[in-house]
């Protein structure tokens, strides 16, 4: 398996950062949805600490992810997520 932070956000030195990228897969169900595209923004997320999977993903606009609901998202990948980009620390932080 591959670690998560291996696909996160890279600095403009191309260093890895603490912060991930994610979005939901598509045909998540959530309170009895189906989720569609729209539900598919990109949030940003802390990327965890250690080597053990955390409970839940917890993006910084407050979007919570249980496992199997979410995929990692490349740089430059799909709609992001407002309120995380204005919550989330720079990437030199
Ligand atoms: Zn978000």
């Amino acid at each position: 398996m591959v670690s998560p932070i291996r696909f996160g956000t890279a600095t403009p030195r191309g260093r890895p950062s603490a912060t991930i990228a994610v979005r939901f897969l598509p045909g998540v169900v959530l309170n009895g949805r189906r989720i569609g595209e729209r539900d598919r923004v990109v949030h940003l997320v802390p990327a965890p600490a250690g080597t053990v999977p955390p409970d839940r993903l917890q993006a910084f606009c407050g979007q919570s992810f249980a496992p199997g609901q979410a995929e990692i998202v490349g740089v430059g990948r799909g709609m992001p997520c407002v309120v995380c980009l204005a919550a989330a620390p720079p990437a030199d932080a």
